[in-house]
């Protein structure tokens, strides 16, 4: 058997081989690195997969977030309302940013923000809110978006681990996660579901105006050559991972459904195992599993990680401590006890390897040992 990794890239560097060598040596002979006119053709490629919306590309997702905050001319003092289980990128940029940050507690069972924890989060400072659709599955954005339409705030979608998921309102209808709020963010870092082979991100936006206006953040908030219309950063996607983006995209879907298969042989493998939550399929999303991310419910999260890590099978916590008990990130406001969902997943999540390259032995392998384990 092939020695397990959390995501095996060297597999889909051989998937991908030859056709990424070629698209990558294009760049290397025309020498426009950046601006070069794969960025754009990968901008528009990924536009007309989620449905026709406008891709602004930029250097990562964390600059993604950053660029939606500052279009939407975010000034210090508003506040932004973010789950207080997510990745750091999320309430990072909006610190930097001099926004405050008011953190909303999260679901148990599907890791997402609860609607219920909106109200409780609201102040009047509050002008957007940033759902994350975390390890591959939708947010509630139904009651997310009813809930922005009645304050009259912006929804920014961060969708860096759930790029090809669906979200599927109740009349049935299916639309792509990050088109659905006012701007979507998503990142390429590597190892997430569609990864270049550094670092890249985008944003999403319906509106044109504001596509234009994102790209001109980007672009030192250049109007013309050499005039500032506007302060801006430099975020750039370069050729080369464009030109990687756009080998891969066309498998994106495939690439996904590779991971729902290696998801369910997981969940048939474990799900007679009752000191475990296995996740939680919601109604309202497709799941693109991101993560395969489990609840250990009988306290031996950390012990299940290292017996686990003794027989070479690699897991990880995502995420180890919320948000708001951060040093970086921590006020009087929310002390421990202030999100007992998010301070428990936090002591109960362990993600097992996740790629579309898993083995069916692989995953049988790692389910015996898990199953060794609780014995
Ligand atoms: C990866 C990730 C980001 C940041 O993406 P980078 O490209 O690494 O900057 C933001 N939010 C979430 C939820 C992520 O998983």
């Amino acid at each position: 058997m092939r020695p397990l990794k959390m995501v095996d890239l060297e597999l889909e560097r051989r998937f991908f081989g030859p056709r990424v060598e070629s698209a990558v040596l294009e760049v290397l002979n025309h020498t426009q690195f950046i601006r070069g006119p794969e960025v754009q053709a990968f901008a528009q490629a990924l536009g007309e997969y989620l449905g026709g919306i406008r891709v602004i590309p930029c250097a990562n997702g964390t600059d993604a977030l950053q660029l939606a905050l500052m279009v939407l001319d975010l000034r210090p003092g508003d506040a932004v309302l973010v789950p207080a289980f997510t990745y750091v990128s999320t309430a990072e940029v909006a610190a930097l940013l001099g926004l405050k940050i008011r953190w909303v507690e999260v679901s148990l069972d599907h890791f997402n923000l609860l609607p219920e924890g909106l109200e409780e989060a609201w102040a009047p400072d509050v002008k957007a809110i940033i759902p994350v659709h975390l390890f591959g599955q939708a947010a509630p954005m139904q009651e997310i978006l009813e809930f922005a339409q009645k304050k009259g705030i912006a929804v920014i979608e961060d969708t860096a681990q759930a790029l090809g998921a669906e979200y599927i309102f109740p009349s049935g209808l299916h639309q792509k996660v990050g088109t659905i709020g006012d701007i979507g963010c998503t990142s390429f870092f590597p190892s997430k579901n569609l990864g270049c082979y550094g670092d890249g991100g985008a944003v999403f936006t319906f509106s044109q105006e504001r596509a234009e206006r994102l790209a001109r953040i980007a672009n030192h908030g250049q109007s013309t050559l050499y005039e500032f219309a506007e302060i801006g950063v430099n975020s750039r996607l370069d050729s080369i991972q464009a030109a990687i983006l756009r080998v891969k995209l066309p498998y994106l879907d495939q690439m996904n459904a590779q991971r729902q298969a290696a998801a369910e042989l997981y969940t048939l493998y474990l799900q007679d195992i009752p000191e475990l939550q296995l996740p939680q399929r919601v109604s309202w999303s497709t799941h693109i599993f991101h993560q395969y991310t489990l609840r250990v419910l009988d306290g031996r999260r950390d012990q299940l990680k290292a017996y686990l890590s003794e027989r070479g099978i690699p897991a990880m916590i995502y995420y180890p401590k919320p948000l708001h008990l951060q040093p970086a990130y921590a006020s009087k406001e929310y002390p421990p006890g202030s999100f007992p969902h998010a301070e428990r997943l936090s002591q109960e999540v362990l993600s097992l390897p996740m790629h579309p390259f898993l083995s069916e032995d692989q995953i049988a392998y790692i389910a015996e040992t898990i199953h060794l384990f609780f014995r």
